[in-house]
């Protein structure tokens, strides 16, 4: 199967994550080449999360931004994506004076002007406070329905649940927008569910969760839909080895699953790749077509 050829949708792409190393490279001050691809064995999440850091730090201007949120687009094209959900922390790139309007209207500026339909979804962060992230909400909330589409939640899972963060999304909702969480990534199955309890459509991730047949039958009796990443869901160590993600088993069970990069730098590859690994892992052509599908059915934008 040729997957580069397939026409594609993600739904799970870091913006921070899929920076290009040259263009990195060309726009730090490093003194050091850029640090951005997370090794084979990245011992965790927390670790893994490090390896935004650099290309975090060259994106704090509306003009790097745009170029970044541009590129992501050309790549996706290159790959026969033809629908991209991009998503990102707006308040990681507040360091050098620029406003979250700023930031965001910088990061749809480059996704409009890419040569596919790119929407955007914006991250709150676990380790930020509820008040930082409800006003964030709410300053999303106004581009909701002129390219931003979602709210997410994002950051270290271990550390700082996602239940005291309820407000915001509650904020986003009523906002407009539609919301997704991060959770099964990193710690405990009840993360999950405690994603679940937010009321998300979809969950970036649920591996973990998988774990848990009862929480595996709510997912799938409540239609949720679980956005995995099999390089960086290793990479974070939600599963010792490839082999052993959940991916063939909950499709096979009924659970609406897509596959995406999550960070197509530190992960070091590329949808078409993480299809590859798919069929690796058993996947028929036919349940991999509606994992796919499943991408479009299940998508914000
Ligand atoms: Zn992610």
């Amino acid at each position: 199967m040729d997957f580069l050829t397939w026409r594609k949708a993600e739904l799970h792409c870091h913006l921070d994550g899929a920076v290009r190393v040259s263009t990195a490279a060309e726009l730090g001050d490093f003194g050091r080449p850029p640090r951005m691809v997370a090794p084979d064995d990245c011992p965790s999440q927390a670790e893994y999360i490090g390896y935004f850091d650099d290309a975090i730090a060259v994106m704090q201007t509306q003009a790097t931004l745009e170029r970044i949120a541009y590129e992501v687009c050309v790549d996706s094209a290159a790959e026969d994506i033809d629908y991209l959900e991009v998503r990102w922390a707006p308040r990681l790139h507040l360091r050098r004076g620029l406003t979250v309007p700023q930031v965001i209207e910088s990061v749809l500026a480059g996704l409009a002007s890419g040569p596919i339909r790119a929407v955007a979804i914006v991250c709150a962060m676990r380790q930020h406070s509820v008040e930082d992230n409800v006003a964030l909400a709410r300053e999303a909330g106004r581009y909701a329905g002129r390219g931003l589409v979602g709210f997410d939640l994002a950051g270290d899972e271990i550390r700082f649940p996602a239940g005291p963060q309820r407000p915001a999304f509650e904020a986003a909702r009523a906002a407009g927008l539609r919301l997704t969480c991060h959770a099964g990534e990193a710690g405990d199955p009840k993360n999950v569910e405690e994603a679940l309890a937010l009321g998300v459509e979809r969950v970036a991730h649920g591996v973990i969760g998988a774990r848990e047949p009862r929480i595996v039958e709510r997912i799938r009796s409540e239609g949720v839909v679980l956005d995995m990443c099999p390089t960086a869901n290793w990479k974070c160590k939600a599963v010792p080895a490839l082999a052993e993600h959940p991916l063939p088993r909950l499709v096979r069970a009924g659970v609406r699953c897509t596959i995406s990069t999550d960070s197509r730098t530190v992960a070091g590859t590329t949808l078409s790749r993480e299809f590859e690994l798919a069929a690796g892992m058993g996947m028929t052509e036919a349940e991999l077509r509606a994992c796919n599908e499943t991408a479009y059915a299940a998508r914000f934008g």
